[in-house]
C-alpha cells in the first residue's frame, strides 16, 4: 500500500515515493536557535519524526535533513543583550534542542547543517541569482530578489487567490514579514551597526546572509536541485518557502521540492503558540506539572496534522491515561521486549489495520483510534483465553505491537526496567538522554553509576532495558 499525503503545491493527496527509486531524500526547516523551542515548535517536529518512522517502517530507506537556523535578525539581537558571542549563544540553545528532542524520542537526523556553516554555500548562490538577473544590490548595499523576474513566485501560497500583486517597488529587509506583503526580499544584508562582529565578507560588501537563503543554499548543497520532500509548520509556506523556491528555481529551472508537507498549528485558546504571543510551554514547564515528554509527544499525535490542534493539560492527562492503556498491554504480551528471532520488528500482523490508517494521509489520530479499538479486542481475548496458544502467533502479537510502537515513536521500559530502584531508573533514562545528545562522557559517567549499583543497561534502538548484574 503506497504513503499518501497531501501536498501543499498541488493541493492534492499524492504518494510519497523515493525519485531515484531507493532512498525519501526529504528535508525539514529546523528551529531557530534563540531559546527553547515550544511545543507548538515540536508539534511540526514530532509530525516529521513520525512522517520518517512510516516510511521506516514500511521498508523505505529515508534521508533526513533538518537545518539550524543560527543567524538572523533574532539570533542576533538576543545574543547581544545577553553580552556573549554568536556562537557560544547559538550553541547553548542547539544542544538545549537536541535534549529536548531525545526526551521527545524524536530520531536524528542524518545531517543537521547550519547557517553559519554555509555562508560561502549561501554567496554562491545569491551570486548566481545576480548574474542570472534575477537579483541586484539596493541603494542601501543590500542585494534583493527581484520578485517580478521569478514567473512562478507565489504558486505554493497562492497568491494571485489572494488577490496580492508583487512589485519591486517595495523592498523587504526583515527576515519575518507580513504575509500580506509580496515585496523584493534581502538575500544580503549590508553590515549594520547593530550586527555587531556577525558579518561575513562578500562580492557586495560586509555584511551577512538573509534568513530565507540558507535553507535554498543548504539543499542545493546537500539534497540536490530536486529532491522529494520539504516540510515545516504552515507558518512557513509564506513566505519562507515561497521564497525558496524562487531563489533555486530562478537559476536551476527544474522543480525544488516534488512535495510539500505543512503541518497546522497547535493553539492556544485559539491563537498560535508562539513565543512573540508568550503563550508558550516548554518541555520543562510542562514537567514541572508533573507530565513527560511521552505524554507530550501522544498528545502532539491526537489530531490530524491538517488541522490545528488544541493544547489543554486535560489533553494531556488524557494522552497519560491513555499511554498507561498502551503500557499495560505491553505489560500484558510482554511487548515491550523485541521477541527473540524476529529479524525486523516492521511486521504489524494483528496491527495491519494501524498501519493502513497512518498510509491514508498520516491520519494519526485514526491510527491511534484503531490501535485502541484492537488493543481491546485483543486484551479481551486474551483474557476469555480466546486468543491462540500458540507461541508463533504469540510472537505476530508482539513482533506487531513493537511495529506500532515503533511507528508512533513510544516506547516503554520492561518489567526489568521497573523493578529496577527508581534512582537506577532515573540515571539510566538520564544517560539515555545524554547519548542522544551525544554527549559521550556524560553517558558513561551514568554507565558506571548503574554499574556500581549492580545493574547493567542494555540498548536497543528507541530504547534501553536495565538487567540485575
Ligand atoms: P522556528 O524555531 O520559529 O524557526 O520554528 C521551527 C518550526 O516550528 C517551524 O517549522 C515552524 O513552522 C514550527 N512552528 C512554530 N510554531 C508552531 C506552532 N504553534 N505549531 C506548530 N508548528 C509551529
Ligand atoms: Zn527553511
Amino acid at each position: 500500500m503506497p504513503f499518501q499525503l497531501y501536498d501543499t503545491l498541488t493541493r492534492e493527496v499524492r504518494d510519497v515515493f523515493a525519485m531515484d527509486g531507493n532512498t525519501v531524500r526529504f528535508y525539514c526547516c529546523g528551529p531557530t536557535v534563540y531559546g527553547p523551542a515550544h511545543v507548538g515548535n515540536f508539534r511540526t517536529f514530532v509530525l516529521q519524526d513520525v512522517f520518517r518512522r512510516v516510511l521506516e517502517t514500511n521498508g523505505q530507506k529515508t534521508y533526513h535533513a533538518r537545518n539550524l537556523t543560527d543567524v538572523d535578525d533574532k539570533t542576533i539581537r538576543e545574543s547581544q543583550a545577553e553580552g556573549v558571542s554568536l556562537g557560544e549563544f547559538t550553541d547553548r540553545w542547539a544542544k538545549r534542542f537536541n535534549k529536548d528532542c531525545s526526551a521527545l524520542n524524536l530520531l536524528s537526523p542524518h545531517i543537521e547543517p547550519s547557517a553559519v556553516g554555509h555562508v560561502p554555500e549561501q554567496i554562491a548562490l545569491i551570486s548566481r541569482l545576480v548574474d542570472a538577473g534575477k537579483a541586484y544590490q539596493g541603494p542601501d548595499g543590500s542585494v534583493y530578489f527581484k520578485v517580478e523576474a521569478f514567473k512562478k513566485y507565489g504558486a505554493l501560497s497562492r497568491l494571485a487567490d489572494r488577490e496580492i500583486t508583487t512589485s519591486r517597488t517595495e523592498r523587504e529587509t526583515s527576515d519575518e514579514y507580513d504575509r500580506d506583503s509580496a515585496a523584493d526580499f534581502a538575500l544580503w544584508k549590508a553590515r549594520r551597526s547593530e550586527d555587531g562582529e556577525n558579518y561575513w565578507d562578500s562580492p557586495w560588501g560586509e555584511g551577512r546572509p538573509g534568513w530565507h537563503i540558507e535553507c535554498s543554499a543548504i539543499c542545493l548543497k546537500h539534497m540536490g536541485e530536486s529532491f522529494d520532500l520539504h516540510s515545516g509548520g504552515v507558518d512557513l509556506v509564506f513566505p519562507h518557502h515561497e521564497n525558496e523556491i524562487a531563489q533555486v528555481e530562478a537559476v536551476t529551472h527544474k522543480t525544488f521540492a516534488r512535495h510539500w508537507f505543512h503541518i497546522a498549528h497547535l493553539m492556544v485558546e485559539g491563537t498560535k503558540m508562539s513565543k512573540s504571543l508568550g503563550n508558550l510551554y516548554t518541555l520543562d514547564d510542562i514537567k514541572e506539572r508533573g507530565y513527560g515528554p511521552q505524554e507530550v509527544r501522544y498528545l502532539l499525535l491526537s489530531g490530524s496534522y491538517r488541522q490545528p490542534l488544541n493544547f489543554t493539560f486535560d489533553s494531556l492527562n488524557a494522552a497519560s491515561k491513555a499511554l498507561k492503556k498502551l503500557a499495560d498491554f505491553a505489560e500484558k504480551i510482554d511487548g515491550s521486549a523485541t521477541p527473540a528471532g524476529s529479524p525486523l520488528v516492521t511486521e504489524f500482523g494483528p496491527f495491519l489495520p494501524v498501519q493502513q490508517a497512518i498510509l491514508k494521509d498520516m491520519n494519526t489520530a485514526d491510527a491511534l483510534g484503531k490501535l485502541f479499538g484492537l488493543v481491546r479486542e485483543i486484551s479481551d481475548a486474551l483474557l476469555k483465553g480466546n486468543y491462540s496458544k500458540d507461541e508463533t502467533e504469540l510472537v505476530r502479537l508482539r513482533t506487531g505491537f513493537r511495529a506500532v510502537l515503533d511507528l508512533f515513536g513510544f516506547s516503554f521500559s520492561s518489567s526489568k526496567t521497573e523493578e529496577a530502584p527508581a534512582e537506577v531508573v532515573q540515571w539510566a533514562e538520564e544517560r539515555w538522554v545524554a547519548k542522544q545528545s551525544k554527549e559521550w562522557a556524560v553517558a558513561d559517567q551514568f554507565r558506571e553509576k548503574i554499574q556500581q549499583a549492580g545493574w547493567v543497561v542494555k540498548d536497543s534502538k528507541d530504547s534501553f532495558e536495565l538487567i540485575k548484574a
